[in-house]
């Protein structure tokens, strides 16, 4: 069966085929109409399995297929929000997005991805994962014109995400990650509730649970904020010893070509691993073994049972060619790193 060490697995999502939605570009509206739409969407689903399991990744996801984009997509299914009215906000302090607005109490009426749980389950014979925005994200990710309270959104959010992930839960998905980069900028938000309200999410899941927390996609906005973030990003050594005290079992965090110190993974101790060893700002494809280096590197301080080699972030606006070498880049040093622990 699959292996037992340094399991491959993606951060979410790849990018979409040219017939679904404009290719190298994110939140790109559908190119197709009702149940056109919805027929390629399981097309893509099923093109996003094939590519990671031709690469050879352990862990698979639907490649987010099925969304424009990863936050508002979910907040637009849900009661409370108009979908009519569009305000600009500025997201993570960093850019200026158009998002939905929050007009009353917010309620999941209807599941929102279920289906297309139940859907990559029964379209793979790999380990799936699932992922969903995190409750703190959401709230950096709209404009509240009702509860006027962060923290109180921040809650309303968690325990409707709960709902849902208990029903992706059902489905049979054997992770599901909440998405939260909102972690890497709102410290205080996060020690005061934001981890409790990411453990609020994940109750009671008969499923593994997982936190991703990342420096984002390669557009302009966080290349810059990257720029002046110094020569060590240690923004992880806030949030990790309040994760490693936390419930969750997971953490995806970015590695490769960033400026993480790697040591501070070690403030995770007992925690799931998942070291992002592709970076996803760039069209180079890795070398196996870059990814192999990198691996190595975490296996200083992870044992190879907990290390997941990753992607650093989602590949959604990369060209469909890149992000394909780059999974086999994934899948080939993993390889690598395993061959060299069974003969250390
Ligand atoms: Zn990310």
């Amino acid at each position: 069966m699959g292996h037992t060490k340094l399991q491959t697995t993606i951060a979410g999502s790849l990018p979409k085929p040219a017939w679904l939605s404009e290719p190298l570009k994110l939140w790109a509206p559908w190119r197709l109409e009702g149940e056109a739409l919805d027929e390629g969407k399981r097309d893509a689903v099923r093109l996003a399995l094939r590519d990671q399991e031709t690469a050879g990744i352990d862990i698979v996801s639907d490649g987010e297929q099925t969304r424009r984009h990863f936050v508002t997509t979910f907040i637009e299914h849900l009661e409370g929000v108009d979908l009519r009215q569009r305000k600009t906000m500025r997201i993570r302090d960093r850019y200026d997005a158009e998002v939905p607005v929050v007009t009353g109490p917010v309620l999941r009426k209807n599941p929102v991805y279920v289906n297309d749980a139940r859907f990559l389950r029964s379209e793979t014979a790999c380990q799936v994962k699932f992922t969903l925005p995190g409750p703190l994200t959401m709230v950096d990710t709209l404009f509240d014109d009702y509860y006027r309270s962060r923290e109180k959104l921040t809650w309303e959010f968690a325990k409707i995400l709960n709902q849902e992930a208990r029903e992706i839960a059902a489905a049979g998905v054997d992770v599901i990650q909440f998405d939260e980069p909102a972690f890497n900028v709102f410290f205080d938000e996060v020690r005061d509730f934001g981890v409790q309200a990411l453990e609020r999410a994940a109750e009671g899941l008969a499923c593994k649970t997982a936190v991703h927390i990342c420096y984002g996609y390669g557009i302009k906005q966080n290349t810059d904020w990257k720029e002046a973030l110094g020569s060590e990003w240690r923004q992880y050594e806030k949030t990790f010893p309040l994760l490693q005290a936390s419930k969750i079992d997971q953490v995806s965090l970015e590695c490769h070509n960033s400026k993480v110190p790697i040591a501070l993974i070690e403030l995770l101790k007992g925690k799931d691993v998942l070291v992002g060893a592709i970076d996803v700002t760039t069209n180079q494809i890795e070398t196996p073994e870059e990814v192999a280096a990198t691996i190595r590197k975490a296996l200083a301080f992870v044992a190879p049972e907990k290390l997941y080699p990753c992607t650093n972030c989602g590949m959604v606006p990369l060209a469909r060619g890149v992000a394909l070498g780059k999974l086999k880049a994934l899948a080939a040093g993993a390889a690598i790193a395993r061959r060299e622990l069974q003969e250390s």
